[in-house]
């Protein structure tokens, strides 16, 4: 399959030169170059029958041909066609020399859309195949495949083709069980279905059957990845002692008994001989801190060091100070580490973490600094993993040997999604919340009822609550973002500030400017905070009552739960308010999800249907590669069956042959990320 691109008929060096534009190096990856669309071209109608605006194709014979010059620079080629049933005319621009190309009385197949000018049925610059005598065009379905300037459709028709052609078979890769199981057509087939479909119901089959062999090839490698780190010896704990227990006793609640089973799965973990690679989730607010504070204990119970990386310092600073205020400071050594921390302080902590004399350190990305080095590194967790790369993940693993691996995240994904991108983790999970919470009162309203709303806010200040107003900020236009942000807020601040105290956090502000308003409303020194980013608002102050977001449809309904989800963490009652002016029914569709239903998974797949995946896990960060053909959306029945088979068949052939089978092909598509983690 590395077969280079010359052994084909008609490729020469300049041939090369335009297919690697296309990044296109060899045949294995001319085979993979997928058309973008298809021209059907296998119905034609008789010109009487085109439809104005449609793309159709058509036969007649040639009744006039006419170059006009309208002015310099321009020349318009018109060909007038003809059948039984109408005429057409063949507008080709700038060609004149095509003039002696074709001549009156001759057949062309056209292939255009059809548009209707000057009175009459015309195509322009349409696909022409001229017909001989008695010949009828060989049409069909025509692939289209994404181009750069320079390289045309013929030239990667033309490659693939010609491979085709001097060819009649490829090597398999699915195990023939497998193949046989779901009677697949052979991988020649297959490709050239791809790539020249015969019919829709065979190209279907076709993109089904690569499409599953893409999802058994990553589950594989997940599979393999997993198997290793199964052979690796885990850090083996013993089973949980004095301070866990004594954490137990004098926290100020009962865990659920979804905490309760997700600590103990871990506890599980952590007393086996492998490493845990766990992943744990929970809707926001479901308690999954107290869950890691437990695990924490246990390792430093077993003499150990352990590590919490959080996507954001706010966010380790609350852990950072939630865990210490559950923990009693004289049976644990913790610090926070991150990017704000002072060099002095710095210094101590990697010298602490180095010598052993700090058990728990709290942090950001600066957890994976170089010169971050543990003496007896045993358990990593990492909060809201998909804001980190898979490899970020393993270069904190790295700091230790075989260290068990907690991964929280509050993202609800749908339990066949998780196989795709966490397939290495077993997974836990807290659906129920802590006793006593009320549902979340949520309301879509338009800006209208905004006088309504601040009398609103204001009484629930007086009442001594808080409130979060979120603003969008959209990327590309952050700058005009942060204005509507600085407007409502100084128009926010006019109206309450005396009385309550208002606040603004923005992207643009210091980390440190941040802290100290987050600070603030933290401690209840403002009541009122005005918010551009998501991130910042990642706390935990459950005197706030109030989540009103403006602009709520262009939000994702994922991250608008996430937001929902920062208050009604009291027992008092709490409020959403999602303004939006959007006219489109879909987005008001959209937000009575989010009215109706307090479950994060049911908001996550309503989210995944109307959004798809990619914006949900932010995929492009979680450092898996992207699929080609696959869709983890629409071919979640196949993804299952794709990870079923593979483990089925890993348990048949083992470890060593699976690699050997897998690796070429896993280097090959999924590079550098699988070579990461399998490899590495
Ligand atoms: P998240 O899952 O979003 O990380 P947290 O761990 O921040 O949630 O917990 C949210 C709040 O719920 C915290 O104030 C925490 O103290 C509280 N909490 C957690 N577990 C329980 C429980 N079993 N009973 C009562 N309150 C709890
Ligand atoms: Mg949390």
């Amino acid at each position: 399959m590395e077969e280079s691109l010359l052994t084909i008929k008609g490729v020469g060096p300049s041939r090369v030169k335009q297919l690697n534009k296309l990044g296109i190096t060899d045949v294995s990856s001319l085979l993979t170059y997928f058309p973008r669309t298809y021209e059907d071209r296998s119905a034609t109608y008789c010109i009487g029958a085109l439809k104005q605006g449609a793309v159709g194709a058509t036969e007649g014979t040639v009744l006039h041909i006419q170059e006009k010059k309208p002015r310099r620079g321009l020349s318009i080629l018109e060909i007038t066609i003809g059948d039984a049933t109408g005429r057409l005319k063949v507008v080709l621009f700038n060609q004149g020399y095509k003039k002696n190309f074709y001549k009156v009385g001759q057949r062309l197949h056209v292939y255009g859309k059809v548009e209707f000018a000057y009175g009459s049925l015309q195509m322009n610059t349409p696909h022409i195949e001229n017909l001989r005598e008695g010949q009828v065009a060989e049409a069909g379905i025509v692939p289209v495949y994404p181009l750069v300037e320079g390289v045309s459709q013929f030239v990667v028709r033309q490659a693939i083709a010609n491979w085709f052609a001097a060819h009649d078979s490829l090597p398999e890769l699915l195990p023939l069980a497998v193949s046989q199981e779901h009677s697949f057509m052979s991988r020649y087939e297959a490709f050239k279905e791809m790539h020249s479909p015969l019919t829709v119901e065979r190209y279907e089959l076709a993109r089904k059957q690569l499409a599953y062999e893409e999802l058994f090839i990553m589950q594989a490698g997940l599979l393999l990845l997993r198997a290793r780190e199964q052979d690796e010896q885990g850090i083996k704990m013993q089973p949980s002692g004095p301070l866990v227990a004594g954490f137990l006793e004098q926290l100020p609640f009962k865990l659920t008994g979804d905490q309760n089973r997700a600590f103990q799965d871990i506890a599980n973990d952590m007393e086996a001989e492998r490493p845990m690679r766990r992943l744990l989730q929970g809707d926001v607010g479901s308690g999954k801190t107290v869950v890691g504070a437990l695990a924490l204990l246990k390792v430093v119970e077993n003499g150990y060091q352990g590590a919490l990386m959080a996507p954001t310092e706010i966010l380790a600073q609350q852990h950072y100070e939630s865990l210490q205020e559950l923990m009693k400071p004289e049976d644990i050594r913790m610090a926070l580490l991150t990017g704000s921390t002072k060099n002095a302080e710095r210094q101590a902590i990697y010298e602490g973490l180095a010598t052993g004399t700090i058990d728990i350190v709290i942090g950001t990305h600066a957890l994976i600094q170089e010169a971050v080095q543990f003496k007896k590194l045993a358990l990593v967790i990492v909060d809201e993993q998909h804001r980190f790369g898979v490899e970020q993940r393993a270069t904190l693993q790295r700091k230790g040997v075989h260290p068990h691996m907690l991964v929280m995240t509050a993202t609800p994904i749908p339990r066949t999604m998780t196989l795709s991108i966490y397939g290495d983790l077993e997974v836990s999970l807290i659906k129920e919340m802590p006793p006593g919470r009320k549902p979340v009162l949520t309301y879509a309203v338009d800006s209208s009822y905004k006088e309504r709303l601040y009398a609103f806010f204001e009484k629930e200040m007086a009442a001594g609550h808080q409130v979060y107003v979120v603003c969008p900020l959209v990327e590309e236009s952050e700058k005009l973002d942060l204005v509507a942000a600085e407007q409502l807020y100084e128009e926010l601040a006019e109206r309450y500030n005396r009385q309550f105290g208002v606040g603004l956090v923005h992207g643009r502000m210091s980390a440190a400017d941040k802290e100290a308003v987050m600070d603030d409303f933290y401690k209840g020194r403002i009541k009122l905070l005005v918010s551009t980013t998501v991130i910042e608002v990642g706390v935990n102050v459950p005197n706030a009552t109030i989540m009103c977001v403006e602009g709520a449809e262009r939000f994702g309904l994922s991250q608008l739960h996430q937001l929902r989800g920062r208050v009604g963490r009291g027992s008092t009652q709490s409020y959403c308010v999602l303004i939006s002016d959007s006219r489109s029914e879909e987005s008001w569709q959209r937000l009575q999800v989010m009215t109706e239903t307090q479950d994060g998974f049911v908001v996550a797949e309503q989210d995944l249907l109307l959004r798809g995946s990619g914006q949900l896990f932010g995929l492009a960060q979680s450092g898996l590669p992207d699929l080609r053909l696959a869709n983890i959306l629409k071919d979640i029945d196949l993804l299952v069956a794709a990870r079923q088979d593979a483990k089925r068949w890993l348990s048949q052939v083992g470890f060593e042959v699976g690699v050997a089978q897998m690796k070429p092909e896993l280097m090959r598509r999924f590079g550098e990320s699988f070579q990461r983690i399998i490899y590495s």
